[in-house]
């Protein structure tokens, strides 16, 4: 198994390079976003919790997040590897993650942490809220959305480095260059299937 962590910031691209990289290294795509987004459409009782948090650009609870990550884990038992996109966002949820892999016995192998200037994000950002229409993607949420990554989920980085994992790349050149680079680094642990 290959377990690899697409880290950075909102609007670093973590979305778009993993939807590449799933289908390069047939590995199973794990977004928080993508499932707590899906709860909300569903009104699901997490969804309309989530929902509070989402609406104002601040991270859900801890417990949440990694209840429902530990379920989607268990669902997709074998897998090749997975990508986790936009977890973990906080020291707490990383050490869960670990645990978690761990009673897998298998765990993370590479963090791979996509570095764009802010003015960029925030561009990137309110052009997808342009045409995803996604509600968190305006001006105003994505100002909180970047402050509490800085706040709660850039730690979680050097966690990663402390144990060797992480490798920064450089997420601002185009959308094929950068996943050029992930690629070669990905390479070193796992071939394109
Ligand atoms: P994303 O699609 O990754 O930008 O996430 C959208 C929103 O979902 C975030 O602003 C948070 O409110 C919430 N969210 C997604 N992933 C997590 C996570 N790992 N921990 C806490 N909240 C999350």
């Amino acid at each position: 198994m290959f377990n690899l962590i697409l880290f950075g910031p909102p609007g670093s691209g973590k979305g778009t390079q993993s939807s590449t990289i799933m289908k390069s290294y047939h590995l199973e795509h794990i977004s928080t976003g993508d499932l707590l987004r899906d709860e909300v459409n569903k009104k699901t009782p997490l969804g309309v919790e989530a929902k509070k948090y989402m609406d104002q650009g601040l991270l859900v609870p801890d417990e949440v997040v990694i209840g429902m990550i530990s379920s989607k884990i268990d669902e997709k038992a074998g897998a090749r590897g997975f990508i986790f996109d936009g977890f973990p966002r906080t020291s707490a949820q990383a050490e869960a993650l670990d645990k978690l892999l761990e009673f897998k016995n298998t765990g993370i192998h590479l963090v791979l942490s996509l570095e764009v200037p802010e003015h960029e994000l925030v561009k990137r950002l309110v052009n997808r809220g342009i045409t995803s229409g996604r509600s968190d993607d305006n001006e105003d949420v994505i100002a909180k959305r970047i402050k509490e990554y800085y706040a709660k989920t850039e730690q979680v980085a050097s966690y990663y480095y402390q144990h060797g994992k992480l490798e920064r790349v450089k997420g601002d050149n185009s959308i094929e260059d950068t996943f050029k680079i992930l690629a070669k680094h990905i390479d070193k642990y796992l071939l394109p299937a």
